[in-house]
């Protein structure tokens, strides 16, 4: 095995809570969610963005679950300044007043990305389960661009509102946005519970490949456009997390620090936590960290592929939950499994099929 030089990490991803005043059926946070009496104070959050700055990481990105459902996410915010980390909050909008706005861009706050589940009322409320959240969501835009902060549009796609996508990208544009990330559902956790009502068609997820290279050569210069399509039906699989422990980590509520968000369906590792080490002990040295660095770890396939500095083998969550093996190449990869493997026909859904909320799985609060 050759040796594997371990680059310094770029990004923090600090997920200061799981609890969420919405409940979308996709969330990323992890179906055993981590309850409010186990998340770490607002000391061991200062201690870890002090920590994370020496160790090279020059973003942090405050999210949750809802981050403003901790009463200190001022402070969180504050401390992180402190540590001269770019500060960018991760945001549902709910339960962010104007006052509570104006502390967190006093505290610091240097972006905010803005979850926004549909263009469409109903849509926003049967994804979200909570009445008027897009007229919030709405209010809460305009209050951020009234104090001339940076503001990135973030909209999770799926089959139920795809086809509403060019109005998403006008809405973007209306609301003053510089950035929208267009990111199609990732089908883990709670998304995989909910898969048979989200999974786009291939028809709709061919459509969105065009609708955005048009909109990204029309607004050029106007709006970025980060996109994440639907890998269900690539040919190769994404590089998640820009390969494991290459460039970001994310301190969950309870501090365990992950390589990625559904680290923990891993259970053959175990995950190091900011109580008993410090991050850069965990960086470096974890073998939770080291297990997917480098290519020893690959089926041959691909060590010997040319895209394996581009994908990194793909997702290792995915590759456990599809093939029961976390070391496996990606599900999606054509070059390594039948496309049988990721999408069985009785989970393609129809076009024009409706989706009730008694369909849904619906993430709880808290
Ligand atoms: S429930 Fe929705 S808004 Fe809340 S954290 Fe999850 S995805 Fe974000
Ligand atoms: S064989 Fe492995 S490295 Fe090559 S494209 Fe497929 S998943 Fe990526």
């Amino acid at each position: 095995m050759s040796q594997v030089t371990i680059p310094a990490p770029q990004v923090l991803l600090a997920e200061v809570t799981h609890r969420c005043p919405l409940q979308c059926p996709y969330c990323s946070n992890p179906t055993e969610l981590i309850k409010k009496d186990t998340e770490i104070s607002t000391t061991d959050w200062g201690r870890v963005f002090a920590e994370a700055a020496d160790l090279g990481v020059l973003q942090v990105s405050i999210s949750g679950g809802e981050p403003a459902a901790r009463r200190d996410l001022t402070e969180l915010i504050r401390a992180a300044r402190d540590a001269d980390l770019y500060v960018n909050l991760i945001t549902s909008g709910i339960g962010l007043t104007q006052g509570r706005l104006d502390d967190l861009v006093e505290a610091g706050c240097d972006h905010i990305q803005l979850s926004l589940q549909d263009v469409d009322s109903d849509g926003a409320k049967l994804i979200s389960n909570m009445d008027k959240s897009l007229e919030r969501k709405l209010d809460f835009a305009r209050w951020v661009r009234e104090r001339s902060v940076p503001l990135t549009v973030n909209a999770v796609m799926h089959r139920l509102n795809l086809d509403r996508l060019p109005e998403i990208i006008e809405l973007a544009l209306e609301l003053g946005a510089r950035r929208l990330e267009v990111a199609n559902v990732q089908y883990h956790g709670w998304a995989a519970l909910n898969k048979q009502v989200l999974m786009p068609t291939q028809e709709q997820s061919s459509r969105t490949n065009q609708i955005v290279a048009e909109a990204r050569e029309s607004l050029n210069g106007r709006l970025l456009i980060d996109y994440v399509p639907v890998d269900h039906y690539a040919e190769y699989p994404k590089s998640c997390m820009n390969g494991w422990g290459r460039v970001a980590l994310i301190v969950a509520p309870d501090g365990s620090v992950l390589p990625c968000h559904n680290a923990t369906t891993l259970k053959h590792l175990s995950f190091p936590n900011v109580r008993d080490q410090s991050l850069t002990a965990i960086w470096y040295e974890s073998s939770a960290f080291n297990a997917y660095r480098g290519d020893s770890w690959m089926p041959e396939i691909c060590r010997s592929c040319d895209r394996k500095e581009i994908d990194f083998g793909g997702c290792r969550c995915q590759a456990l939950a599809i093939l029961g093996d976390a070391s496996a190449a990606d599900p999606v990869c054509s070059r390594a499994h039948p496309h049988s493997l990721v999408i069985a026909t009785d989970e393609s859904p129809q076009a024009g099929e409706v989706a009730t909320s008694e369909q849904i799985t619906y993430r709880p609060n808290s």
